[in-house]
């Protein structure tokens, strides 16, 4: 019995320590590389350490609007993510946060982290997809003329 316990923990740690390297990461990916090195691992046990760090304040989960991909990141200072819309990466953006507290005096409670999501096309896919701009109306009646 103790030995189980042990091992889950050590399997938290595992978790934990993948997270710590920055990014973001999905529960599927952290299985797959975590699997390897830890054979008896199952999805359902990523989860339920995910979970478990969450609520011991080292992690979050990260859910985007509109999809039902949820990634996890090791908790830090609250921050803003930019998200591509098109290939789907979700970067850190260090934003200074501290000033937004100064604009919610108005809040009916305590805040204890502040969360927010930029969308839009990151640079490799404009590059890549140079007309993935064309979202934009006014673009599309330039071309147009042109
Ligand atoms: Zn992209
Ligand atoms: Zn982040």
């Amino acid at each position: 019995m103790k030995e189980k316990r042990i091992r889950r923990s050590f399997q938290r740690e595992q978790i934990y320590q993948l997270l710590a390297q920055g990014g973001h990461w999905s529960a599927e990916k952290i299985y797959e590389l975590l699997k390897k090195e830890i054979p008896t691992l199952s999805l359902a046990t990523v989860y339920r350490n995910l979970h478990a760090l969450q609520e011991e304040g080292r992690a979050r989960e990260i859910a985007l609007d509109g999809w039902d991909r949820k990634l996890w990141e090791a908790a830090r200072t609250p921050h803003l993510h930019f998200v591509c819309r098109v290939c789907h990466r979700v970067e850190d953006l260090d934003v200074n946060l501290s000033a937004l507290e100064g604009l919610l005096v108005h809040v009916p409670g305590k805040v204890e982290h502040i969360r927010g999501f930029v969308y839009g096309i990151c640079n490799d896919c404009l590059k890549q997809h140079p007309s993935a701009t064309g979202s934009n109306p006014t673009e599309e009646v330039r071309d147009a003329d042109a």
